[in-house]
């Protein structure tokens, strides 16, 4: 576990790291930083390798080694000048900004540098917001501090006016499969996950049972329905499919599931659906059949009727209601 911050990071955000590597370097890190980006992005093991190379007895190649007694303790919490802060349940709250400062000012005659990491900043209370911007705007000796957030619209703007805002880009679909590898994921499985989310660590929670599996598994029967204009598309929603959705989560993830469903049908219309970018290898040879059978026209009338889901479920209508007459709508269009 040691050496995998720096690695990450380094695999991760190889532009950003070097340039953060570079500004600790120079002596030119500013106070204060927001990280934005999906989650599993790499901000925080860059901010940790941040941390690391302040302190790094052993530097390499100008990277902390990951080894030395700081890198250790750093990595493993247990540094008095890099502090890292969490939700306490659902909020970061003042005492955890109040904590950190006078753990800070107890060693701040050391004259140390010191590094304040806050992952889901977007999750402090607006008592702990304002601790944090006295705490930025005068920095008790050497302070640099590190937010992490997914989304910088949730996060105060006097939070933001104060601090270098650096978004981290989504990983590349080849990293993706790189990390989801050793979780026993096909590379063809992760077009469809990849097609619906950019974030890592969601798709990490979707492998944690079969569900998504499963799932992907009933639409594509959903579909198969639709294209022989079956209507036994209608029953097998109740029995089969409702089961599985079970939270308004998983609402959004089906609409999205079925939305790259359709994208598979008009890509495949118009002839630009490369082989490793099928989001649903299985069932290829249907997905053609529908290309051939629905006109351009009937195509985008379904994906516009998936579109308007979207709509429906944000007025709280019931989910199965919307998916029946989804289908309904679907099966008419075929015959149109
Ligand atoms: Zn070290």
């Amino acid at each position: 576990m040691e050496h995998d911050i720096v690695n990450v990071a380094q695999t991760k955000q190889p532009a950003i790291f070097t340039q953060f590597m570079n500004l600790v370097k120079n002596n030119e890190l500013s106070h204060a930083y927001l990280f934005t980006g999906e989650d599993g992005a790499g901000q925080f093991s860059v901010a940790m390798g941040v941390a690391m190379r302040l302190f790094c007895t052993n530097v390499q190649n100008g990277m902390p080694c990951g080894k030395c007694a700081e890198c250790v303790r750093i990595m493993n919490y247990d540094h008095p000048d890099v502090v890292v802060t969490k939700p306490d349940g659902q909020s970061i709250k003042i005492d955890q900004i109040r904590h950190v400062k006078s753990e800070f000012t107890k060693s701040a005659m050391e004259g140390s540098k010191k590094v304040f990491i806050i992952s889901e900043a977007e999750k402090m209370t607006t008592g702990a917001a304002n601790g944090l911007l006295k705490f930025i705007e005068e920095p008790t000796g050497n302070v640099v501090s590190f937010l992490i957030s997914k989304n910088r619209n949730l996060v105060l703007p006097t939070i933001i006016s104060r601090t270098q805002v650096v978004e981290f880009p989504s990983l590349s679909k080849k990293l993706m499969v790189k990390e989801l590898q050793p979780s026993g994921v096909k590379p063809s499985e992760v077009n469809l996950m990849i097609s619906i989310t950019n974030s890592l660590d969601q798709i990490k929670g979707w492998l944690k049972d079969d569900w998504f599996a499963s799932t992907q598994k009933m639409l594509e029967k959903w579909f198969i329905y639709l294209v022989k204009d079956n209507t036994m598309a209608m029953p097998f929603i109740q029995m089969s499919l409702m089961p599985l959705i079970t939270n308004k989560d998983r609402q959004r993830i089906v609409i999205s599931m079925m939305l790259s469903l359709f994208d598979d049908v008009l890509e495949t219309k118009y002839g630009t659906l490369a082989e490793e970018r099928v989001k649903y290898p299985s069932i290829l040879e249907q997905t053609k059949l529908a290309a051939s059978k629905w006109r351009n026209d009937q195509i985008l009338k379904m994906l516009d009727e998936l579109l308007d889901v979207n709509k429906s479920m944000a007025v709280n209508v019931n989910f199965q209601n919307i998916i029946e007459a989804l289908t309904l709508k679907i099966l008419e269009i075929s015959k149109s």
